[in-house]
């Protein structure tokens, strides 16, 4: 990942145009059968090469919905592999999927907390 979309998300629809490189989905396509938009962190760049910050959460109108996750590299398989990535589906990340861009100076601690994207 990458960012995620926590359950206050309200459905505007205002974060997946915004996407550069279409790794959001709605409700009705969210993997996870919450009724909310939904992240791909498998497709999400952090807008890295795309904007200056992460794109969806600068459009989002709802305070905190969208939040920090890790990097998804292979240094955070176990976080996104199976049962542990607990508010998405369960991610078996090949080494080669597995290094998509990241925000490198935002802290790990920030990403643990799930620290909003957009203070
Ligand atoms: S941070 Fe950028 S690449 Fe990731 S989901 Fe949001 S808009 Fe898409
Ligand atoms: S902009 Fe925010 S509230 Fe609207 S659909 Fe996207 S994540 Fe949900």
């Amino acid at each position: 990942m990458a960012v995620l979309i926590n359950d206050t998300c309200i459905n505007c629809g205002a974060c997946i145009e915004e996407c550069p490189v279409e790794a959001i989905v709605d409700e009705d396509d969210n993997p996870t059968g919450t009724e909310s938009y939904y992240v791909y962190p498998d497709k999400c760049v952090e807008c890295v090469d795309h904007h200056d910050e992460p794109a969806c959460a600068t459009a989002c109108p709802t305070e905190g919905c969208i939040t920090w996750d890790m990097p998804f590299t292979s240094d955070f398989k176990d976080h996104f592999n199976g049962a542990n990535y607990i508010d998405g589906k369960n991610y078996v990340m090949d080494d080669a999927d597995a290094e998509q861009p990241f925000i490198s100076s935002v802290s790990d601690d920030a990403r643990k907390n799930r620290e909003n994207v957009i203070d």
